[in-house]
């Protein structure tokens, strides 16, 4: 016969010195809790008995398995091998993480005379005077902070996660949480450089049933982490971990917070991989992308038909070389698609032709028709184990592999709103009309006349390496120092970059201009103007003087641009402080290119306008 342990319980609650630590304990009563949303997860009320008491316990989600098996029965013994004690509401809970059922024995009728678990008043009254609702300890309120009084675990390593959160319950003032969450998307290493240092950084999306959640690591925890997270795995990621506003021009998660890792910050891999929710899929078939707007983000699916090389190429935007690769993939709708790779996804990319590719978060752009590019928050899956791959393997085998596919190279004209075009606007039009105010860039074209070059900073030193035109730092007379070629140059080669103030007759607009529109606009090299500047200054005003009053249409992007704090002194135009971070936003106007004005084409233009008018 089973050994009951009588007054364990109470001594957990006691955390009495040398109590029973994994007692054997009867099974009284089993409920399912209704759950408030259906979308919650499935919970069960448990009431034990040691014979001297019985104490309600709520059974963690994990421990599911031993009711749904039929092993934890009314009546049935078992050993308790994780919780977590707990008063709530004048009660004493114990959450279960962990137990182990002790079927030899069979169901038997009660035994003893178990009388509740009391709160002692006082203690009640001291440590807990909150109303937390027993929902709260699941999460949905996380704004209570949680005091548990003694605890036990199978491990040291795989201590309790008794308290664990949904994603979506976590905020800057949780305390205490575990979450339980697959790594959807892994980002490479980044490196960075700057005045204040260097350092790397990486980061996760992680998903559970109620939402998603950024994470990244930074050096030590980058130097920790990276290798233990996996794409596709689920891990257990304990507090302590930062908890703030979500940076969500680095991410398309929909999470208004993110998570930083400290080096507390415990991460362990679940050994039960099943109960949280694999990547989940919107599909759009290839044919249909004709009708997707340019910049939306899809998922897709297809079979590999061709894997390019690798290619590197700079960022316009960063300076920094990426490795990019083309893929083309082929669905039953007879249409195939070109998708590109970036960075480590593009360098090790080794998936065979004609397997089944799953792609979450790609951009949809116009470019050659309708093409594609994974975002860096995107994933890639391989052979997913997903219906529709099975479908599109059967069909592929069966005839699929000899048809011919159409391209959306030739269905670019009849795409309506999805082409880039740069229409002609109006200065007060860019404004009214918020060009470039939304998270995406807007493209239009102005016809306005300098009024006034910025004369301070028209320009910055740059690497001399063909294609790297990063700005270089004179760290010893004659030694110009490239962070990113990791090299010394004798001397630097100066670019524009102009702050030019325009106008037509509706209102001013400031331009920012890069090297190859700066030439154009100032009739000569940023090097031979810096030499200018150095010898004579009062030439270096009538320069700029002079290419004052030109007309010149411009071909420009609208972009809303984020700075941090210790790059706003640097602003000096008008900006918006977001109310809730220390980041400043503002639109930009980069032109993309300048051309004199065709006074014929112009006049032309002016007569039929005229015309409009019905004039005699
Ligand atoms: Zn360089």
């Amino acid at each position: 016969m089973a050994r009951v342990d009588a007054g364990a319980l109470n001594d957990i609650f006691d955390n009495t010195p040398g109590r029973v630590e994994q007692p054997v304990v009867q099974c009284v009563q089993i409920k399912k809790i209704a759950s408030q949303e259906s979308a919650g997860p499935e919970r069960y009320r448990v009431v034990f008995s040691d014979t001297k008491n019985y104490v309600q316990t709520m059974l963690a989600t994990a421990a599911n398995h031993h009711i749904h098996s039929g092993a934890l029965k009314r009546g049935g013994l078992l050993q308790l091998l994780g919780y977590q004690a707990n008063n709530v509401r004048h009660k004493k809970i114990l959450i279960v993480t962990d137990l182990k059922c002790l079927d030899e024995y069979g169901e038997l009728k009660k035994l003893g005379d178990p009388k509740p678990l009391e709160v002692n008043p006082e203690e009640d009254s001291e440590s807990h005077p909150t109303t937390i609702t027993s929902n709260a300890f699941y999460g949905n309120n996380s704004s209570q902070h949680q005091q548990p009084m003694a605890s036990h675990a199978k491990t040291p390593t795989s201590s309790d996660h008794a308290n664990i959160y949904p994603i979506e319950g976590l905020s800057p003032y949780s305390h205490k949480w575990t979450i339980k969450a697959r790594c959807t998307n892994k980002s490479d290493i980044r490196t960075w450089h700057n005045r204040n240092g260097e350092g790397k950084l990486f980061s996760v999306n992680l998903l559970d049933e109620s939402g998603e959640i950024r994470a990244t690591g930074f050096n030590d925890q980058c130097d920790q982490l990276y290798d233990l997270f996996q794409e596709g795995s689920v891990y257990y990621i304990t507090s302590p971990c930062k908890v703030q506003i979500a940076k969500k021009q680095f991410s398309n998660i929909n999470n208004d917070y993110e998570l930083t890792f400290e080096r507390e910050t415990r991460v362990e891999k679940a050994e039960d991989q099943q109960d949280v929710p694999q990547v989940k899929f919107h599909f759009t078939r290839i044919s249909e992308l004709a009708s997707v707007e340019k910049d939306n983000t899809i998922d897709v699916i297809g079979i590999l038909r061709d894997v390019g090389e690798t290619s590197q190429i700079i960022s316009k935007t960063t300076s920094k070389p990426y490795d990019k690769r083309e893929l083309t993939l082929v669905d039953q709708t007879g249409f195939s698609v070109r998708l590109t790779v970036w960075g480590k996804t593009a360098s090790s990319f080794d998936v065979p032709p004609e397997s089944v590719v799953a792609f979450k978060g790609v951009k949809v752009s116009d470019f050659g028709g309708r093409s594609l590019s994974l975002l860096s928050s995107g994933s890639m899956t391989a052979n997913p184990d997903i219906q529709e791959a099975y479908k599109l393997k059967g069909w592929y085998s069966n005839g699929g592999q000899s048809e011919n596919f159409s391209t959306h190279a030739n269905v670019t004209s009849t795409v309506i709103g999805g082409t880039r075009s740069d229409p002609f606007k109006t200065i007060i039009e860019v404004k009214d009309e918020q060009l470039g105010m939304s998270e995406n860039a807007d493209w239009f074209s102005v016809k306005a006349s300098i009024q006034h070059i910025k004369q301070a900073s028209f320009c910055y030193p740059s690497c001399l390496t063909e294609g790297c035109n990063k700005k270089v730092v004179e760290i010893d007379p004659g030694q110009w120092r490239c962070e990113r070629c990791d090299k010394n140059h004798p001397k630097p080669e100066y670019r524009y970059i102009l702050s030019v103030n325009v106008s037509d007759h509706t209102g001013q607009l400031w331009l920012s201009c890069f090297d190859d529109t700066g030439r154009q606009l100032i009739g000569m090299t940023a090097d031979q103007l810096m030499e200018i500047k150095e010898t004579n200054v009062k030439k270096l005003a009538d320069i700029l003087s002079d290419a004052n009053c030109r007309t010149w249409n411009f071909k420009c992007k609208a972009k809303m641009d984020v700075f941090q704090e210790e790059q706003r002194q640097v602003l000096s135009l008008v900006a918006a402080k977001s109310s809730y971070t220390d980041e400043i936003h503002r639109v930009r106007y980069q032109v993309q290119a300048a051309s004199a004005l065709n006074l014929v084409a112009e006049s032309e233009k002016l007569i039929a306008l005229i015309k409009q008018y019905n004039i005699d």
